[in-house]
């Protein structure tokens, strides 16, 4: 497949290259050739449209789909009082349709690699493979009796798209027993752990006072902390923990519209954490806290959210949203080989028409301050076509 006269390609290479009148060559599920003139059977034409690595989603609750609207303007614990309520009459079915549209909903929007966590994993995980969708996939867990699920899911993923991932729920819902189950079982399979902490001041202030240890410190005391290991929001950390996250290479997932719409109280230290060598990607959480998976706005928000707090325009910069939003995003969820175009690279690649974009001084700015989901026309996961002029092919 050729993807013909790009207008420009946002490479995402090492050097940040942005091509005109280029031609993509993919091969298999790589990208094998970036040049002039190529030609081959299938030829997309590109020259009208951006050609950029697809989005990379390190947070969602996609099984929540379908409870859109039924909880806003509330604060963390009574969110999840009301939600955890309607959530408990999901049958499998719901969750099953709820990931399937969600999972929609992000390829439309250009997203092409997703990490998923709610109840029935096996059953997700085969939602993803029909798609066609990169995907890690957890069922969160709450109790010892929970983790078993993680052995199902190892064997439910048969096309090495999808992967598990083992996901504890947040320290107030896990006990340290089951904290240290999951460590134990993450490096014994070699699989990403992930945890929500510190979201909001009241669980922190819990953690110090039940624990006598900050979050991340109470993290560290048991093991949990290391490459393989994604923290989610990450919000009410100080910088000894942030030292903390960068000295073990952990990655964390940041998602500043939920975090504003559930007023955690406060802005996640990414600027800090970045420095200290912390991956950090984006996520958009669920659709009760976003109230929608466009990855777009995400990037926008964090662009904006960091400039307001620390006072400053240069604290984060387009590239460095961009940066966050593919492939540092795909590095946190253990991916080397996916988030830019480049030679030997996934392809994973999105096209963006030029509307609302225009003129077009700088591409990455306009892809970060102007578009959003509905410009993405095409999408293409580890080679293969998944949405073609916005028609998803399935
Ligand atoms: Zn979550």
């Amino acid at each position: 497949m050729i993807l013909k006269n790009c207008k420009y390609i946002v490479t995402q290479d090492k050097e940040r290259r942005i091509l005109e009148g280029y031609d993509i060559r993919i091969k298999g599920n790589l990208i094998s050739e970036i040049g002039k003139d190529l030609s081959g059977d299938e030829e997309i034409d590109c020259s009208e449209k951006i050609v950029m690595p697809g989005l990379v989603n390190t947070h969602a609750h996609l099984g929540m789909h379908s409870l859109k609207g039924i909880c806003d303007d509330e604060t963390l614990f009574t969110w999840l009082d009301i939600v955890n309520k309607e959530e408990a009459k999901l049958t499998k079915e719901q969750v099953v349709k709820n990931t399937r549209d969600g999972a929609l909903e992000c390829i439309q929007s250009g997203t092409t690699c997703i990490y998923d966590s709610y109840m029935y994993g096996a059953e997700r995980i085969k939602v993803f493979e029909d798609l066609g969708m990169r995907a890690f996939v957890s069922s969160t867990v709450q109790k010892i009796e929970d983790i078993m699920h993680v052995e199902n899911m190892l064997k439910a993923c048969t096309n090495g798209l999808v992967k598990p991932i083992i996901a504890g729920h947040s320290p107030y819902r896990c006990s340290k027993e089951v904290l240290e189950k999951i460590t134990e079982l993450s490096r014994k399979h070699d699989l990403i752990r992930r945890i929500h902490i510190a979201e909001t001041k009241k669980e922190r202030d819990d953690t110090l006072k039940e624990r006598g240890l900050t979050s991340i410190k109470y993290l560290e005391s048991f093991g949990f902390l290391g490459k393989r290991c994604l923290l989610v929001h990450s919000i009410w950390v100080d910088d000894e923990e942030v030292e903390l996250m960068g000295k073990y290479g952990a990655s964390v997932s940041h998602n500043p519209i939920s975090n504003m719409k559930l007023a955690s109280g406060s802005v996640a230290p990414v600027v800090k954490m970045i420095e200290k060598g912390v991956t950090v990607g984006l996520g958009t959480d669920s659709v009760v806290s976003n109230n929608n998976l466009d990855m777009f706005e995400e990037l926008k928000v964090t662009a904006l959210i960091h400039k307001h707090h620390w006072d400053d325009p240069k604290a984060m910069t387009y590239q460095m949203v961009l940066d966050m939003g593919t492939i540092m995003g795909a590095k946190a969820l253990g991916l080397k080989d996916v988030g830019s175009i480049d030679f030997g690279m996934k392809a994973d690649i999105i096209t963006l028409d030029l509307n609302g974009m225009l003129p077009m001084n700088n591409v990455i700015s306009n892809i970060v301050y102007c578009a959003n989901g509905n410009n993405v026309v095409d999408s293409i996961i580890d080679g293969k076509i998944v949405m073609r002029e916005r028609k998803v092919l399935i």
